[in-house]
């Protein structure tokens, strides 16, 4: 008889819109060949039956920044470890070049290829006038989605970029997001059918808050959260949204996480010709302004009524996907000086979104394990067009991930293997954990260990978006 490379036996397949299905899953050649009661005989067989796991989809993290403080050669291994911890079989790279593409994308592909043990793809950020004469090149190279900071103007223009493959210089540079632009890479990639990111906040408003709190001798989250106003987000949100429906492009408004931001995605979402879409991070779900510096990030953490929100509105599944917003620096730097107006933005994320998402949600009765799989992986293949990804159908790739929801396990930086230090859930007791990670049929990560090899992942040029 003949035999399969793999089944996974007496499984709990979360399907969206249908259930929860019992069934063996059956995988060849890297895909799932069937979902069948029959017993079939495997070369490996995974016992999924003990009461408890569930099989989701891997997890697709649309929203990662790595190679910024570290060189992506090196990145590429340390962050998609930590995705394979935590059951993220895709990621997407925030790629954030302070050069032309044409020059310098062919060398981060390259560089890309041999560490990946999960499999990626890119997002191009359009940060110099420049770029937008690029997009059509990077819809030839795989990258049908771009990203706009509209935080980054005037005195607030500067941000680290990615650093140069094989090197460790940083690369500090200066931004200015102009009206202009924003309205060109719109209607650039709303010409190329291809889907804008934006970080939707609004300079002026941010710079003089930020001066403002300064003056006033102001320091802390509080602080940080107060001067980066969520009526700012509302008016970029507004703004945007105005330019791509006169264009009828495609919006995907990322780490929204405020009350008054959400109204304002849901109001676009209705006047709006494209589609606009809308992300939130874990951090928005679990963590307030009352946390110390280490929860320094844009758009700052808010209120506990804004946390609120944040589940209500990913309960009534007006949420399309959950990003990390990972960024893989160390807390030394981070923290700098001890001041939250030197402090970089940003921490480490992409190991816990499923932990938090099983602990905080499911498991707390705030969401269903259907909806967790929307928002961590179907919405997510579809919206940025990972063919083959996100649902645990028939032909689609095997990348499978079974979660213990009784599993209990004390967070500590070292588990999430990633190349920063420190977490955010530090010391929390998290409930529900994915234990086995499969991607297109072979196990990378079994118990908290990963045993994929670098190299293995795949980049996934895309040919197109929106498949919706
Ligand atoms: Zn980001």
């Amino acid at each position: 008889m003949a035999t399969v490379d793999m089944l996974v036996r007496d499984a709990r397949v979360v399907i969206p819109r249908v259930g929860i299905v019992e069934t063996n899953i059956v995988v060849d050649d890297g895909r799932i060949k069937g979902l069948t009661r029959d017993m079939v005989y495997a070369d490996l067989t995974i016992d999924a039956s003990r009461p408890g796991l569930y099989a989701i989809p891997g997890a697709i993290d649309p929203h990662v920044h790595y190679g910024v403080f570290t060189p992506i050669d090196r990145a590429a291994e340390t962050e998609s470890r930590s995705a394979a911890v935590g059951g993220v079989t895709t990621m997407m790279r925030m790629l954030r070049l302070y050069s032309r593409y044409r020059d310098r994308l062919d060398a981060h592909l390259e560089a890309s290829k041999h560490s990946h043990i999960v499999d990626y793809a890119y997002h191009a950020s359009i940060l110099l006038d420049e770029h937008v004469e690029e997009m059509e090149y990077c819809v030839s190279k795989g990258i049908t989605s771009f990203k706009l900071y509209m935080n980054l103007r005037g005195e607030i223009g500067g941000i680290y970029m990615d650093i140069d493959p094989y090197s460790s210089a940083l690369v500090h540079g200066r931004v200015d997001t102009t009206e202009e632009l924003v309205e060109a890479t719109i209607a650039g990639a709303g010409a190329l059918s291809c889907i804008t990111l934006v970080h939707a906040e609004d300079p002026e408003v941010c710079s003089r808050e930020m001066r403002r709190a300064r003056e006033q001798g102001l320091d802390g989250l509080k602080a940080w959260s107060d001067s980066r106003p969520a009526s700012s987000e509302q008016k970029a949100i507004a703004f945007v949204t105005d330019v791509a429906r006169r264009y009828g492009a495609d919006l995907y408004i990322v780490h929204v996480g405020s009350s008054q931001a959400i109204d304002a995605v849901m109001e676009a979402k209705h006047s709006s010709r494209g589609r606009v879409y809308v992300e939130t991070c874990p951090h928005y779900l679990t963590h307030t302004y009352e946390f110390d510096l280490r929860g320094k990030v844009v758009p700052p953490l808010r209120s506990r009524d804004d946390v609120a929100r944040v589940w209500d509105a990913l309960k009534k599944g007006l949420i399309d996907c959950i990003g990390s917003d990972h960024v893989a620096n160390r807390l030394a730097m981070k923290l700098g000086d001890g001041s939250v107006w030197t402090a970089l933005a940003g921490f480490p994320g992409v190991a816990t979104i499923l932990p938090v998402l099983l602990s905080e949600g499911v498991n707390k009765g705030r969401i269903t394990l259907e909806r967790l799989v929307e928002v961590t992986s179907h919405n997510a293949a579809r919206i940025f067009g990972l063919e083959g990804k996100g649902s645990l159908t028939i032909g689609s790739d095997a990348d499978i991930v079974l979660v213990d929801m009784d599993a209990e396990r004390r967070v500590t930086p070292e588990m999430l293997c990633s190349y920063s230090d420190y977490t955010i859930y530090d010391g929390m007791v998290l409930r529900g954990w994915p234990i086995c990670t499969i991607l297109r049929g072979s196990v990378i990560m079994e118990d908290g260990h990963v045993v994929g090899k670098g190299g293995y992942g795949r980049y996934i040029a895309r040919r197109r978006v929106c498949v919706s």
